[in-house]
C-alpha cells in the first residue's frame, strides 16, 4: 500500500506530461505564459487601409489545467465600468489559485478610449461589436476583430463580453443569454449567466446563427459552439465602483462555477427574464430632458422625458411604448435624429 501511495504522490507532484496538459504554455498575441504565470502583452492589429494599433492582453495561466475563459471589455472604449472591472481582475486573480486559463482583454477599442468617443472606433466610425468575425483586409475595426478571432476566440472554451452604459447612457446592470437552439450549449451558457450573478437577464433569441456573419463578439464564440454570454453594468461618465465590482465579481463567480477556482458560488435563483427589448429612438434633433432614471418601472404611456428645441420649446413628449423596466435612458441632453432615448425591457410573465 505504502509504495502505491508513494508512487501516486510522486505522480501527482511531478509536472504533468505534455500528453496530459493540453496547454503547458498558453499564448495570446505577444503574451505567453507557462503554467502558474501571468503574462502581459498585446494583440498586434497590423496597418492596412488605415493605421494599425495594439490591443492590450493579459494571460493568467493557472497552475493546473482547466477551461480557457476569455473576458473582453472596452469594445466601446468609454463604457468605463466594464473596463475597470477587467483591470480589477488583472490584479486580483492569482495563477496559483486557478485551474485553467483566463485571457483578459481590458480595452479592445483603444482609439475610442483615447479620444473619448462613444459607440464607435473613431478611426473608421464602426462599432467594435458588430463586425465579427472581421477581415484581414477590412478597415481597422474589421482587422482588429479578425485578430481577436485568431488570438482569443479560437483559443478559448468560453467567452464573456463586458459592456456598460456608454457616455450617453444611464444603464441598469443585466446579462444577455443567447439562445442558439443547441439545447446542451444553451443550458451550459444559462448556468454561466445565472452563476455570474446579475438578476436581470435579457433573452437574446435573434442573434445571427451563421458563424461567418456573427456580428457580435459573444456571438462569434457562441456560433462556434463555445458557451458564452454578455453582461453590462455602469452609467454615463464617472465610474461607479459598485458597478465595476459587480462585473469583476461576476467573472470570478463564473470561474468558480466552471471549477477554475475553489471559491463558493450561489447562482441567481429567481432571475427576472426580459423577453423583448423595445428601443425608443429620437425622431428629430433636439435637447432631451429625462423624466425617469435607469431601472424605473414604467407602464405604457408613462412619461419618459421631453424633447425641446434649443430655446426650450417642447417638440415632443416621450412616453413608454410598453410596460417594462428602463434598462437604460439617455444621460445627456444632446439628441440627434436616430439616437436611442431609452431601452425598455419587457418582462417575461
Ligand atoms: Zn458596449
Amino acid at each position: 500500500m505504502k509504495s502505491i501511495f508513494a508512487a501516486a504522490l510522486a505522480l501527482a507532484c511531478a509536472a504533468p506530461a505534455a500528453g496530459q496538459d493540453p496547454h503547458p504554455t498558453f499564448a495570446s498575441g505577444t503574451a505567453t505564459a507557462q503554467r502558474g504565470q501571468k503574462a502581459y502583452g498585446v494583440l498586434k492589429v497590423p496597418a492596412g487601409s488605415d493605421a494599425g494599433y495594439d490591443i492590450p492582453v493579459v494571460v493568467i495561466h493557472g497552475a493546473r489545467p482547466g477551461p480557457v475563459l476569455a473576458v473582453a471589455s472596452g469594445a466601446h472604449g468609454t463604457e468605463y465600468a466594464s473596463i475597470i472591472a477587467v483591470e480589477m481582475l488583472i490584479d486580483s486573480v492569482k495563477p496559483d489559485d486557478v485551474a485553467g486559463t483566463l485571457v483578459l482583454l481590458p480595452l479592445i477599442n483603444v482609439p475610442s478610449f483615447e479620444r473619448m468617443t462613444p459607440h464607435v472606433n473613431p478611426t473608421d466610425n464602426k462599432s467594435m461589436n458588430r463586425f465579427y468575425p472581421g477581415s484581414p483586409s477590412g478597415s481597422q475595426t474589421e482587422r482588429a476583430s479578425y485578430v481577436i478571432m485568431k488570438e482569443v476566440v479560437e483559443r478559448c472554451d468560453h467567452l464573456i463580453d463586458l459592456h456598460g452604459g456608454d457616455l450617453d447612457e444611464n444603464l441598469r446592470p443585466y446579462s444577455y443569454w443567447t439562445v442558439t437552439g443547441n439545447q446542451k450549449q444553451d443550458d451550459f451558457s444559462k448556468a454561466m449567466v445565472l452563476a455570474f450573478g446579475l438578476d436581470h437577464v435579457i433573452i437574446s433569441a435573434d442573434r445571427p446563427k451563421d458563424p461567418t456573419a456573427a456580428r457580435f463578439l459573444e456571438n462569434a464564440a457562441s456560433t462556434r459552439g463555445k458557451p458564452s454570454f454578455t453582461a453590462e453594468a455602469g452609467r454615463s461618465g464617472p465610474v461607479d465602483i459598485a458597478d465595476a465590482a459587480r462585473l469583476s465579481a461576476g467573472v470570478k463567480n463564473v470561474m468558480a462555477h466552471l471549477k477554475m477556482t475553489a471559491d463558493p458560488v450561489t447562482p441567481v435563483a429567481r432571475p427576472i427574464w426580459i423577453e423583448r427589448v423595445v428601443t425608443i429612438a429620437a425622431e428629430q434633433n433636439g435637447m432631451f430632458h429625462a423624466a425617469v432614471d435607469r431601472d424605473a418601472r414604467v407602464t405604457k404611456g408613462r412619461k419618459i422625458g421631453v424633447v425641446t428645441d434649443y430655446v426650450n420649446t417642447p417638440l415632443q413628449q416621450i412616453a413608454a411604448t410598453d410596460d417594462g423596466i428602463i434598462l437604460f435612458v439617455r444621460a445627456v441632453p444632446t439628441l440627434k435624429k436616430g439616437d436611442t432615448i431609452a431601452n425598455i425591457g419587457v418582462v417575461k410573465r
